[in-house]
């Protein structure tokens, strides 16, 4: 197996062709690398190959690696990315950066009023999770509403609102595939173009889209972040959360 460095080279050589290929420029698209259940050491280490934005899925998982590494806080950014639960917003409020996650406007205002008692952090930045494959997931809204959840979240005071996140079903097809990465930037595209003067969506440039097994399609689609874990940290032992 290669190296957390090695793969990291590898992921972000994948990334520039796919940019290239798309006639995108290279700072269009961030890479966020994806740690669960990997330890806080392979952080370390991805952290010195140059690497600081980092995603994690499981609440108290990622709060126990966020301890351990707090001495290099200032140089990483902590993206929450799985599902998440009421009774867990709290902690996600008081240890992350980013949510890409919410799905409904309840946990968006405890996110919101719990940040607020944090008063040295600065806002959160969030995504809108959008269900492009109803039947697959329960998780995200469906396209035809995310307007309006992204409406609502946008006025809330510790919140910024940064874009919409997806995971579409994994399918083998590169066409089904395109489709749903089309069909989310086309979601993104025209809230951006109802909103320009909004100053809620003044910071509404992310398209959080793409794997290990699909950035290149997310990337031709205008992802603008790409959330890798497999490809950088290596195949994951199962767990039940
Ligand atoms: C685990 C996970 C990823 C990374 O998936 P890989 O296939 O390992 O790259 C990305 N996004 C979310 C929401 C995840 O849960």
């Amino acid at each position: 197996m290669n190296s957390i460095v090695v793969n990291l080279m590898q992921v972000k050589q994948r990334i520039e062709l796919a940019v290239l290929a798309a006639k995108r420029e290279p700072e269009e698209v961030e890479l966020l690398a994806v740690s669960k259940t990997f330890p806080a050491s392979a952080i370390e280490e991805a952290m010195h190959a140059g690497q600081s934005a980092f995603g994690e899925n499981y609440v108290q998982e990622a709060v126990e690696k966020i301890s351990q590494l707090a001495k290099l806080r200032p140089w990483l950014v902590w993206h929450f990315i799985g599902p998440l639960q009421s009774n867990k917003t709290r902690e996600v409020a008081e240890h992350f950066d980013w949510v890409h996650s919410v799905d409904r406007l309840k946990i968006a205002e405890r996110l919101s009023a719990q940040r607020a008692e944090f008063p040295g952090l600065a806002e959160l930045q969030v995504c809108v999770q959008v269900n492009v494959s109803e039947e697959a997931s329960k998780s995200g809204i469906p396209l035809s509403e995310a307007q309006a959840l992204c409406d609502a979240i946008a006025q809330l005071p510790q919140i910024v609102l940064r874009g919409l996140m997806a995971i579409p079903a994994p399918s083998v097809d590169p066409a089904e595939q395109r489709k749903a990465f089309a069909q989310v930037r086309e979601c993104f595209q025209q809230i951006q173009a109802t909103r320009l003067t909004d100053s809620g969506y003044q910071f509404f440039d992310t398209l959080s889209m793409g794997m290990s097994d699909d950035l290149e399609a997310a990337i031709a689609q205008g992802s603008t972040m790409v959330r890798v874990g497999t490809a950088i940290f290596g195949k994951r032992a199962k767990i039940t959360p």
